[in-house]
């Protein structure tokens, strides 16, 4: 008598829609946090039940705990109208007996089953702001922002989002040296600010994401990388890691001299005063007239941002495990 709905069973496999471009949204179950991002299955890691990695705070719990709303109310629908469909076949079964037996009789009577079918949930998965893929474990996802955790294996992506940053700041002294006299030079001032901001916010990402182990957190997620010395003795004094043990004195002095040559440009329209010669000791400098940065220095900055910033990040990370 109710054979479909028996034959339904208990179980369902459902597909959840995927994006245009094959994302699929995610949202954190951490009440503190309940942030959207989306992953592209197929990418990552491999295995069946492997945990879900929040990207923003970190949460980390199994994959089914981390669906959407729109996703929940979309798979309760499609179940209710395999249910709904199959108890509208068992009572059509039923209405068709109940007709048979009932032909003929004296009191003839007919039955007929109506039903109008359970509206679906349809959704769109959300636009974001950063497609990042994992450059430890291959997994595509997207976040809003541009720091995070990857979801399929953790690792936090500051490193490979300075990486990007540098490699366009390269591509800038490429174009520079096909460029109009004028034009390569602002190319040059601009790289060099850009890879001060990229360090800078590479540097603050990361002591904020491990503050908790420095001797004071407040203090951690408060250092400023602008300045490559003041970042020393900062991150020196809140983890006990010396930013400059990876490089040759040589190298940390032509780093300090870019990143000196950039403070000059950003708030001085480059001109030398007597603080640029207090911390760089520069022979080529003279107070009053117009600092020259060329691609040499932006390069030298480029080698020792890569360095330390790779330095720091091991020495971090390893403290944690
Ligand atoms: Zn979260
Ligand atoms: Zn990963």
């Amino acid at each position: 008598m109710t054979r479909h709905l028996r034959n339904l069973g208990i179980q369902f496999q459902i597909s959840l829609p995927l994006d245009g471009e094959g994302y699929l949204g995610r949202e954190c179950p951490s009440t503190d946090c309940e942030r959207y991002f989306k992953i592209k299955p197929g990418t990552g890691l491999e295995g069946e039940n492997l945990p879900v990695h929040c990207p923003y705070c970190g949460h980390k719990g199994p994959m089914d705990h981390f669906h959407t709303q729109s996703q929940i109310n979309y798979v309760t629908s499609v179940v209710e109208r395999k249910v709904q469909n199959a108890v509208v076949r068992d009572m059509k079964d039923m209405a068709r007996d109940f007709n048979r037996q009932t032909r003929g009789s004296l009191l003839s009577l007919s039955m007929d089953v109506k039903s109008s079918p359970v509206r679906l949930h349809h959704y769109a998965e959300r636009e974001l702001e950063t497609n990042v893929e994992c450059g430890n474990c291959t997994l595509q996802y997207s976040v809003y922002g541009v720091f995070a955790f990857c979801p399929d294996c953790g690792q936090h992506n500051s490193l490979h989002i300075l990486d990007k940053n540098l490699e366009v700041i390269e591509k800038m002294l490429v174009l520079a040296t096909s460029t109009a006299e004028e034009l390569a030079g602002k190319l040059i001032e601009n790289a060099l600010e850009d890879c001060v901001s990229a360090f800078d916010g590479f540097g603050r990402e990361l002591c904020r994401v491990h503050a908790q182990k420095a001797a004071d957190p407040a203090k951690a997620e408060k250092v400023s990388f602008q300045n490559l010395d003041g970042a020393k003795a900062n991150v020196l004094s809140t983890f006990g890691i010396d930013l400059s043990a990876c490089v040759t004195s040589d190298e940390w002095a032509a780093a300090v001299r870019g990143f000196q040559k950039r403070h000059l440009f950003a708030h001085k329209m480059g001109v030398v005063d007597e603080e640029y010669l207090a911390k760089t000791g520069d022979p080529n400098a003279v107070v009053g007239r117009k600092i020259r940065v060329d691609d040499s220095d932006v390069r030298a900055v480029l080698q020792v941002i890569r360095k330390v910033a790779k330095h720091l990040s091991e020495n971090l990370v390893e403290d944690v495990a």
